[in-house]
């Protein structure tokens, strides 16, 4: 099985710390060691006055279902402070993770729609997803990671952070 690719982001504590150890909770959900993109801060899409987001994104052969990898993921959130029940949309939140996609797949249902519904209109997870997946083609669609960063039309800001 190809690899499935996630996004990691956040704007709350200490980014690094979570997203080290959302990297290490994320191996139970894989079968792989996990491919890892350099991380960048990035000019928030909506919400409230916050500050800049880090995002970066993992992949890895999954060992479960995307149905199970998601509820594994909303596990993870939890565990690192993440409280549906408080937060605002689009607002400041620890961590935010999200299947972006998953190999040859299409989908939708109520709780989950791969690839993930908003991955073609955000520079903040296609900048990251190039860096380590340009030439994958995005299920669903006849282009690349890299052809769709190309024409993304996002204009807000993305910046990398590590060499
Ligand atoms: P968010 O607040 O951005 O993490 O959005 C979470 C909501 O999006 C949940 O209710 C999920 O069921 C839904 N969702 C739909 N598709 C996906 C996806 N590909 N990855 C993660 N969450 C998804």
């Amino acid at each position: 099985m190809a690899y499935a690719w996630f996004s990691l982001g956040g704007n709350v504590g200490d980014v690094d710390e979570t997203f080290a150890s959302a990297r290490r909770a994320l191996r139970d959900l894989a079968v792989t060691p996990p491919r890892v993109s350099p991380m960048y801060a990035s000019q928030p899409v909506g919400g409230p006055d916050q500050p800049p987001f880090i995002n970066q994104v993992v992949g890895f052969r999954p060992r479960f279902s995307p149905h199970a990898t998601l509820r594994g993921l909303w596990h993870i959130e939890r565990d690192h402070g993440r409280s549906r029940a408080t937060e605002v949309r689009w607002g400041p939140r620890t961590l935010d993770l999200d299947i972006l996609i998953w190999p040859e797949t299409v989908s939708a249902d109520p709780e989950l729609t791969l690839p993930h519904p908003r991955l073609l209109a955000r520079r903040f997870v296609l900048t990251p997803l190039a860096t380590v997946a340009p030439d994958l083609v995005v299920p669903g669609t006849e282009r690349t990671v890299a052809q769709w960063l190309a024409d993304c039309p996002d204009t807000h800001w993305v910046k990398r952070l590590d060499p």
